[in-house]
């Protein structure tokens, strides 16, 4: 297969990120299916070159200019798959949009996902950050996750397997392919109720149609980044067009213009803040892409 970089198209992530940012990787691909995914790890690997895998975009930092790793974008449709299986259980393609699945679950009265309404990205990104909201998380549900190595084996895991943690997994150089989910059978009207009111609870506390990659920060043990930063005096704060957020101290906006570069500004201004003010040494959540060298 060909990455579309060899067909003279230059692909900017940004295109792909809600963050609207990111420059050119050394490849780009994003494989029609299995075989041609394990042909893209398989080259990689034989070239020596790192490679990351993309998802949604949603919680991702990925520096402007030349990236020092091959993408491969799980956005197929054969990954976009959702079916039932045995018991009240959904099998999901990885490249699924977990507002989807939400939709499916709600529309199929299967409850215990309803905790991930308004979450942007994919389930594949989702189940390798352990993605939560509202108290619960991913790994919660999870019954068996089935990836693709980097010595090209496909196998199931089961979630004990993942090293599952707050936002994140013992997922390395592997590309999750689907998930399955263990769910319970409810009321739709319930299900559609819960799910609308977690809308509604992030629409009133998330700042909305902006670019953003959700939370900046993990929240420190015992407390919340958004209530450090808040307290620090943080919001509206800028650096170009990066800014945080007036709504959520933990979300930095894209007012447009903003470089990879201005919101690292941003953010080690955030940090700095925080670490002065309370001792305390926060965490990023989104993962950062760092480019051979920064573009201002
Ligand atoms: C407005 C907004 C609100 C948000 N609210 C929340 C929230 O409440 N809770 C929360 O946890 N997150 C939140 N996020 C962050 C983000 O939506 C989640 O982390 C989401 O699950 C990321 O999925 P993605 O497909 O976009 O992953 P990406 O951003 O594409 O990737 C994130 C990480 O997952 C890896 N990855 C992605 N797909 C795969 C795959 N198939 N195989 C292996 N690795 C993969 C990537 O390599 C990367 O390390 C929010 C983001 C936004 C923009």
């Amino acid at each position: 297969m060909q990455p579309e970089h060899a067909t003279g198209k230059v692909v900017k992530l940004r295109q792909f990120t809600t963050l609207r940012l990111g420059g050119t990787p050394q490849r780009y691909y994003r494989p029609a299916g299995l075989p041609e995914l394990r042909r893209c790890v398989r080259a990689c690997e034989r070239a020596g070159r790192p490679w990351r895998v993309l998802g949604g975009g949603s919680n991702l930092l990925v520096d402007d200019g030349e990236l020092p790793c091959a993408v491969i974008h799980v956005a197929a449709p054969v990954f976009d798959s959702i079916a039932p299986a045995r018991g009240a259980a959904v099998r999901v393609g990885a490249g699924v949009r977990t507002s989807r699945l939400v939709a499916f679950c709600r529309d199929n009265g299967l409850g215990g996902l309803e905790f991930l309404a308004g979450l942007p990205g994919t389930v594949g990104g989702a189940v390798a950050g352990n993605a939560g909201a509202w108290g619960q998380q991913v790994s919660q549900r999870l019954s068996r996750v089935w990836l693709l190595r980097k010595d090209g084996r496909h196998l199931a895991l089961e979630p004990e397997q993942m090293e599952f943690s707050y936002r994140g997994s013992g997922l390395r150089e592997a590309v999750i392919t689907e998930a399955e989910f263990r769910l319970e059978p409810r009321d739709r009207e319930l299900i559609a109720g819960q799910v609308a009111e977690y809308a509604a609870a992030r629409a009133e506390r998330h700042p909305a149609g902006i670019a953003s990659a959700g939370c900046i920060f993990k929240n420190p043990p015992g407390d919340y980044a958004g209530r450090l930063l808040d307290e620090c005096g943080m919001k509206g704060a800028r650096v170009g067009d990066a800014e945080v957020s007036s709504v959520h101290a933990n979300f930095v906006l894209n007012r447009g213009n903003a470089t990879a570069a201005d919101v690292l500004a941003l953010v080690r201004r955030m940090r700095r803040a925080v670490r002065k003010r309370f001792d305390i040494g926060l965490e990023l959540e989104v993962r950062h892409w760092a480019a051979r060298t920064q573009v201002a």
